[in-house]
């Protein structure tokens, strides 16, 4: 199994780390335990040492479960993640009972990363207003956190706040191939480097986008090589970035587990052609879009509710990935005041666009699509 150093902590975990937030589900919609412990227990035999939960997946069921699992196994042996659900406290006190209520349900006395979860402004607000860095330190200092981190979702200028903020252990951000400029995207990635801070990615296959290509694309890469899954370019994709530490997949059946390891047993870089491989499937997929709205969100909040971005994201989803039906169902499970044809043509947000896309015009374009 592939490890990369993280120098700055001295220790090496699998670069493959299991995602616990997508076990399979049985038919009450709990985790079906029997096939996600046998999807643990392979990943683990093979090597797979990183394991990330975190507080709220599967309903508050994943730390119990994966705690339960991982007892068969020495301790040592593995790195457990889980995250600080900073949306639900209040106060530094609130923050110190969950995470003694988190190492109970894990049945752990130490996590070895500990993220305080999914950061924006509005979040990191709150860790600074409660002195929850404070707190981390004095849980390091009694030995229940080995390494302090933060996962994130926000724009490039909140993570550099938040990066510049602390000396971090380590944090974790999403990339992929498709969405290198979206969020912090690879200008995070290089402030990363930049100050040595270890990275660990999320969502390398764009919560399985990735993973089941329109045929065309699917070909070009068959074509190069067979043998190869669709979603192992993704994983070496930004496996290959040398900061980058760990990459985390969500798998969720046994024949995933098995692509996957068989990804990182033979783990190998990419080469400057199947670099310039994805970069092609990347521009095809992008050629697709219907307009260049890159989410940034400085077109909002519209007056009248609208969600600008999400409506374009859906649309362009649908057409770059050929999901029509997909993500039409999206757009119209929208809640209500979100909807495009909620849009009353003020034309406030347009002026705010960096991308200055014809916002107005193209939210007609989505009601259209919709009723179509
Ligand atoms: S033009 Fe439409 S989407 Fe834009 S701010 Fe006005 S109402 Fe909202
Ligand atoms: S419409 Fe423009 S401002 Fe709004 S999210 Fe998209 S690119 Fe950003």
């Amino acid at each position: 199994m592939k490890t990369k150093k993280f120098e700055k902590l001295g220790i090496s975990p699998s670069l493959l780390g299991f995602g616990c937030m997508r076990f399979p589900l049985d038919e009450n919609g709990n985790i079906d335990e029997v096939e996600s412990e046998k999807m643990l227990d392979k990943a683990i035999n093979a090597g797979v040492t990183y394991i990330d939960t975190a507080f709220p997946y599967h309903n508050g069921d994943s730390e119990p479960f994966v705690g339960k699992v991982l007892k068969k196994y020495n301790r040592k042996d593995l790195f457990l993640a889980t995250k600080l659900p900073i949306w639900e406290i209040s106060s530094k006190e609130d923050a110190k009972k969950i995470f003694l209520d988190q190492l109970e349900r894990l049945g752990v006395d130490y996590v070895d990363f500990y993220l305080l979860h999914a950061l924006d402004k509005e979040k990191w607000d709150k860790v600074i207003k409660y002195n929850i860095l404070d707190l981390c330190q004095e849980l390091k200092e009694e030995g229940k956190i080995c390494y302090l981190g933060f996962s994130f979702h926000d724009e490039y200028p909140v993570f550099k706040e938040i990066l510049e903020y602390h000396d971090w252990d380590f944090c974790q951000l999403q990339l992929n191939y498709m969405d290198m400029d979206i969020q912090a995207g690879m200008q995070g990635y290089l402030l990363t480097e930049k100050y040595n801070i270890p990275l660990i990615v999320m969502e390398p296959v764009k919560g399985g986008a990735l993973a089941l290509l329109p045929d065309d694309v699917t070909d070009k890469f068959k074509k190069y090589n067979f043998q190869a899954s669709i979603s192992s370019w993704a994983l070496r994709y930004v496996a290959s970035l040398s900061n980058v530490k760990v990459v985390l997949s969500g798998m969720s059946t046994y024949d995933q587990v098995i692509d996957n390891l068989n990804t990182f047993e033979n783990f190998e870089y990419l080469n400057e052609d199947e670099l310039a491989l994805i970069q092609e499937v990347k521009d095809t997929l992008k050629s697709r879009t219907q307009n260049g709205c890159t989410g940034c969100s400085y077109c909002m909040p519209c007056p009248f509710g609208v969600d600008i971005p999400m409506n374009f994201k859906y649309w362009n989803n649908a057409y770059v990935y050929k999901e029509h039906e997909a993500f039409k169902e999206k757009l119209e499970n929208m809640e209500s005041k979100k909807k495009a044809k909620n849009c009353r043509q003020c034309g406030a947000c347009e002026k705010m666009c960096p991308q200055q896309l014809s916002i107005r015009e193209d939210l007609k374009q989505v009601c259209n699509y919709i009723d179509d």
